[in-house]
């Protein structure tokens, strides 16, 4: 563990308002969702993938994409995403104050036909027509199963090279690297960050990880030792993905804080307080979410409780 090169700051980007809602077959108020994401900016949490843009026939749970963005208790130092599919999402995100839109592309050609009914080619295109409607706001990429695809089996590196490549070329500069599915383990999440930050300068990566193998964490670790410092992560571990459909959850933001706290590592973000954002929604579902520390409570908590014996 010494010879882990760990940064002294980390930054979540709260995806569970998205990836974790548009999950849940039954519609969540909108109120709920407002309240929830306000809550999770309330314990420090500085980046929310608030909503999503879609065809509300496709996710009818997202139909309130607007109303939840001009909702939310604007604070200083928290920021909103919202995921897009095109250039009508992305009208509609910036008109409802978004401060920066996603975009999904899968690497393989037949998944990203089977999720968005494009070629990789043509999601290029409309990715440079996303950024071409958002003006100033600015547009990020998210490249799904990086790491390996149901249909086509394994991805080579130098295939999420190109993709990258082609969205830098047209002045992309956040790009999420997704395991959408959990199919990476520490060693593939080392290497494809080594070889991106390697062959590209001045891009802030990200990582977009699931637990589906509980290789999270570990996968959390491999991409820290690398420099990333920004992870996608979802309160109570909620989520499938957009793109694979009865995907498991992500990487829960509890564990993550609570692994990141443990090493020093600041996030910014009141894991109690963070907590009481995701009782909210879990209130609302009805059933326990998956984070461990949700259920088990903190190791701190445990010691403070112990010191009262
Ligand atoms: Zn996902």
């Amino acid at each position: 563990m010494t010879s882990l090169s760990l940064p002294p700051t980390v930054t979540i980007v709260e995806v569970g308002p998205r990836d974790g809602f548009q999950m849940e077959a039954v519609f969540i108020p909108t109120d709920v969702k407002i309240a929830t994401i306000n809550a999770i900016a309330a314990a420090g949490v500085r980046k929310t993938e608030a909503t999503s843009f879609v065809n509300p026939k496709v996710i009818p749970q997202m139909r309130d994409a607007s109303d939840v963005m001009r909702g939310i208790a604007r604070r200083a130092g928290a920021t909103f995403t919202a995921l897009v599919p095109n250039v009508r999402g992305a009208e509609q995100a910036v008109a409802a104050g978004v401060d920066a839109v996603r975009q999904v592309i899968c690497v393989t050609e037949t998944y990203n036909r089977r999720n968005v009914g494009m070629s990789v080619d043509q999601s290029v295109a409309n990715l440079a027509a996303i950024r071409a409607a958002a003006g100033s706001t600015p547009v990020e990429l998210v490249i799904a199963l990086a790491f390996g695809c149901p249909l086509e089996g394994p991805v080579e590196p130098d295939a999420v090279v190109r993709l990258a490549g082609r969205a830098i070329e047209m002045g992309i500069r956040e790009i999420s690297i997704a395991d959408s599915i959990g199919l990476a383990g520490p060693e593939q999440v080392g290497a494809m960050m080594r070889l991106l930050q390697h062959t590209f300068g001045g891009i802030a990566w990200s990582l977009h990880l699931h637990d589906t193998r509980g290789l999270g964490l570990a996968n959390v670790l491999a991409g820290l030792d690398q420099g990333v410092t920004t992870f996608d992560a979802s309160i109570g571990g909620l989520g499938g993905c957009p793109v694979v459909p009865g995907a498991t959850g992500n990487i829960a933001t509890e564990d993550l804080v609570h692994m990141l706290d443990g090493m020093g590592i600041a996030t910014g973000i009141d894991i109690e307080a963070l907590m009481h954002a995701t009782r909210l929604a879990q209130a609302e579902l009805g059933r326990a979410f998956p984070a461990k520390v949700l259920s088990a409570g903190t190791t701190s908590s445990v010691f403070a409780r112990a010191a009262t014996h």
